[in-house]
């Protein structure tokens, strides 16, 4: 190999714009649920890259996906298709309620395509008056300038000049105030099917079932932002499997390419008609490396071994978080669901989840935050018992460096 260049973590502030704030510590490889940083420390990883990295670092079946296809053709564009971009919309729709795939590269081009088809779908069946959006306060839907102003997070699309109009939200959980905004005007409602970074919130049966039944009653399409519920991060491949409740569009991203950059828009062959050829599109959308990938994490994750093995380790996990709370009362609550926990911090460390990730991270595990209360874990699906065990040993660490401090 050629020789590199020496970087360190000070360059970042130099040669990048400051809109991150990485940690000092730079990760260089990895191996299932274990990655080694540029000192050779070895970190566990119950991070996952924020619930992307489902089959964990190095994958034999998806290094040998990509090297595979890399080795083959790697770039196309959509003036022609491509056999892995075929083949994974094949495996995405006999796995789903869609009929029809559009691939893109990211969650929040996933969801910019079925925001943009639902307001074409409104448009050619109904008129330009149907043209409301609903979606959920704290709800995350990701960065594009019409998916950051659905997002729930006013502060998030502030300072940007004006922003895409005819969107509304209300409160996740709260049927009624729904039920009052919601009406024949209503072209779509986005929600996730559990809130990721709003704070690992579930959605009450009552009222996902409720957003159901007043989208059918007023035509509106229901749009599931699975994101980061999908890709069996809740026990199953989707989340919408296990709620009972079916959308009209349903978009993927994070864990769908295994760390992989692709998104994908899934819908019925009804609603897609409106996304006519040249309506919208994408250079990337269904490259043939990025959709090799998703076929092979799809091969390994949609099997009962992977899905039930999420709710094994999920009890694991639970159960390590009420052993460190029996002994440190840090915790208020464990939320989420799958390999998607959060536990809340109580009164006492408000506000300080960072510090629990810093800590953690010191004591060699990589974790995450939701939030400034909300310490949070998404390892990969099939991290193994040892790794847990002993992620949680040096989770244990950490808090008590923080309650001993
Ligand atoms: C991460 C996330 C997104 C954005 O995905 P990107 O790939 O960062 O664009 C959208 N929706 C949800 C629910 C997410 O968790």
């Amino acid at each position: 190999m050629s020789e590199q260049m020496q970087v360190t973590r000070e360059l970042f502030d130099e040669v990048m714009v400051p809109n991150y704030a990485p940690s000092s510590i730079i990760p260089v490889r990895g191996k299932g649920s274990r990655v080694w940083d540029q000192n050779d420390n070895e970190l566990i990883d119950f991070a996952g890259g924020i619930a992307v990295n489902c089959l964990g670092h190095c994958h034999p079946a998806l290094v040998n996906a990509v090297t595979e296809q890399a080795n083959k053709i790697w770039h196309l564009s959509n003036v022609m298709t491509n056999e892995p971009a075929l083949r994974l919309a094949k495996k995405l729709v006999d796995a789903t309620f869609a009929d029809q795939v559009y691939f893109a590269n990211s969650g929040a081009e996933a969801n910019e395509a079925a925001l943009k088809l639902a307001r074409r779908w409104a448009l050619d069946n109904y008129g330009s008056d149907k043209d409301q959006i609903i979606a959920f306060k704290q709800g995350f839907h990701g960065r594009t300038f019409f998916t950051v102003t659905v997002g729930g997070q006013e502060a998030y699309s502030a300072g940007f000049g004006p922003r895409p109009g005819a969107i509304d939200h209300v409160d996740y959980n709260d049927l009624a105030a729904f039920k009052a905004l919601i009406s024949d005007k209503t072209c779509a409602v986005m929600i996730e099917p559990l809130q990721g970074e709003g704070g690992l919130v579930s959605p009450t049966d009552e009222f996902i079932k409720g957003v159901r039944e007043l989208c059918t009653a007023h035509n509106a399409l229901l749009i599931f932002d699975e994101v980061q519920t999908g890709f069996g991060r809740l026990g199953s491949l989707y989340a919408y499997m296990d709620l009972g409740v079916t959308p009209d569009i349903m978009t993927s991203a994070k864990a769908l390419g295994g760390g992989f950059p692709i998104g994908a828009m899934l819908t019925t062959k009804d609603i897609a008609k409106s996304l006519k050829v040249g309506t919208h599109g994408s250079t990337y959308g269904g490259n043939p490396l990025a959709c090799a990938v998703g076929e092979a994490v799809i091969d390994v994750v949609n099997t009962p071994e992977v899905l039930n093995g999420v709710k094994e380790k999920e009890a694991q996990i639970r159960a390590g978080f009420a052993a460190i709370n029996a002994k440190y009362n840090v915790f208020s609550e464990v939320r989420g669901k799958g390999l998607l926990l959060g536990a809340v911090l109580n009164e006492q460390y408000k506000g300080r989840a960072r510090d629990f990730m810093v800590a953690s991270a010191a004591n060699g595990l990589m974790a995450l935050v939701a939030g400034p209360n909300i310490v949070r874990f998404a390892p990969s699906l099939v991290i193994p018992s040892e790794d847990i065990v002993e992620g949680l040993a040096r989770f244990e660490k950490a808090v008590a460096r923080i309650v001993n401090a």
